[in-house]
């Protein structure tokens, strides 16, 4: 592309994102396609030639956006909410215009240093301790695999490394625990690593939906008798269905007692770390080996960005340090080479979108932001409590509040589909998009806020709209 056109072009392509960002609620929340739509109207093979840019930015005005989930829009209240920023645009914009490749130091001098000094920025703004490395992956769940398969290398005896796991009469079973509520990124990392679903146990949890420590040790106990190996236990700050808060600082002395590595997925939950009054969230994650959180979740930082920090980098490295002859380099062992720390050997500049958020909005900036989204989480939950129709699930720890309409002598199996219908005809209308979840098995609306567009009014419409299609 020219110069003159990418000049012309561009400027084009920062107005639209401009006033997208200004007001993304001129979009539905929810696009009006079915599957197969845009695919259909859409060539089925490429140019031939080049087309001209105006042409192509036509059709993502046309054709694109229209068939976009708008995760922008201040009633996107599904999964966990997350934003684009500015900040983050800009620095995402500039990540692929330099276009390094962090593999080595070498290969991307500030994009390694920017990374360990952003992420231990954040590090201090989470209050986690100073022994703890960071980087930064795609998603949580590759940095939870990364972080279960640095805990078999706990374990050096039993030259896994080396001689793998399959055809192995002499290695006993390993064992990973997490709760009933964990993510399903620790079933597919258990998947993918050789331990397998059945070495994969799931500790009951307590009234609050806590993993419970004494049955943790109980199964540990069990195992070890049986010959198998505990290896690791996964315990979650901020289950992703009803985002309770596992006891850490138990688990973690117990895993120390026992020897186990522990992760923690911080993943949602973690970001709320940052605001002083809510530090207690990670009371005991000092004792883990391990943490994952998402800035692409509850950080204003566009996908994807996702934090592992270790206590252990010297296992984490254990576990994937491999150096081809072409990949040899002359600045010795003090210099971080990032793709000692993973499975990918191309590494995207992601800290620079980090550091922008973070330098833009300053510390103080984002613990306002997340200090309002739990202060209308709060609200939202105080107006459930008031309603007679409606019957709040479970505790608001931080930003979501799980819900359901409750008309009297409705019994409990009708309750589920009551509620279950009341979410489809919601979508259906594409004002809120809102998910849900069960709790002890009966079904839940879920309403999560974490956009930055997302306003206490916004919720309050969205509360209206339950009641609305509940009446209907
Ligand atoms: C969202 C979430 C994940 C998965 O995050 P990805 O980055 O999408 O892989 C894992 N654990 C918890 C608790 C989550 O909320």
């Amino acid at each position: 592309m020219e110069p003159t056109e990418f000049r012309r072009h561009g400027h084009a392509v920062v107005d639209w994102i401009a006033d997208y960002l200004e007001a993304p609620e001129k979009w539905p929340v929810l696009p009006d396609v079915r599957p197969g739509d845009l695919r259909n109207a859409l060539p089925a093979s490429p140019p031939l030639s080049g087309e001209s840019m105006d042409v192509v930015l036509a059709d993502f005005r046309k054709l694109i956006v229209p068939a976009t989930t708008h995760w922008n829009h201040p009633a996107f209240m599904a999964y966990f909410a997350n934003s684009s920023t500015g900040e983050g645009v800009l620095g995402e914009a500039l990540t692929a215009a330099l276009n390094v490749n962090a593999m080595l130091w070498r290969t991307g001098p500030a994009a390694t240093e920017l990374e360990l000094l952003t992420l231990d920025w954040f590090r201090q703004m989470l209050g986690l301790p100073d022994s703890f490395f960071g980087v930064i992956g795609d998603t949580a769940s590759s940095n939870t695999l990364y972080a279960l398969a640095a805990a078999r290398e706990l374990h050096p005896e039993l030259g896994i490394r080396e001689h793998g796991m399959s055809g192995r009469p002499d290695l006993p079973r390993l064992v990973v625990y997490c709760s009933e509520e964990a993510h399903s990124s620790v079933d597919k990392a258990v998947m993918t690593l050789g331990i397998g679903l059945s070495g994969l146990r799931k500790i009951p949890t307590d009234e609050k939906l806590r993993m419970d420590a004494n049955a943790l040790a109980v199964a540990i106990e069990k195992d070890r008798k049986a010959g198998s190996i505990p290896l690791a236990v996964v315990a979650t700050v901020g289950t992703t269905g009803t985002t309770s808060i596992d006891p850490v600082r138990e688990i973690a002395d117990l895993c120390k007692h026992e020897k186990l590595w522990l992760h923690v997925d911080a993943s949602y939950g973690g970001t709320a770390a940052i605001l002083p009054e809510m530090r207690y969230v990670l009371d005991g994650c000092d004792g883990a080996h391990s943490l994952v959180v998402n800035p692409h979740k509850w950080l204003f930082t566009p996908m994807d960005c996702s934090v592992l920090y270790t206590s252990r980098p010297d296992l984490l490295k254990r576990a994937f340090q491999h150096v081809a002859d072409y990949l040899v380099v002359i600045e010795g062992a003090d210099v971080v080479n990032l793709m000692d720390y993973g499975i990918a050997l191309g590494r995207r500049f992601r800290a620079l979108k980090l550091w922008f958020v973070i330098r833009g909005f300053g510390v103080e900036g984002l613990r306002s932001l997340i200090r309002e989204h739990i202060r209308i989480a709060k609200a939202l939950a105080k107006w459930i409590d008031d309603d007679p129709t409606l019957e709040r699930m479970s505790d608001v720890n931080f930003s979501t509040v799980l819900f359901r309409h409750r008309p009297p002598k409705m019994r409990e199996d009708e309750l589920d589909l009551h509620n279950e219908s009341i979410l489809q005809k919601l979508n259906g209308a594409r004002k809120v998009y809102l998910s849900h979840t069960r709790v002890r098995g009966r079904y839940a609306l879920r309403i999560a806020i974490g956009n930055i567009h997302t306003t206490e009014d916004d919720v309050r419409v969205a509360l209206d709209l339950v009641r609305e299609a509940a009446k209907a």
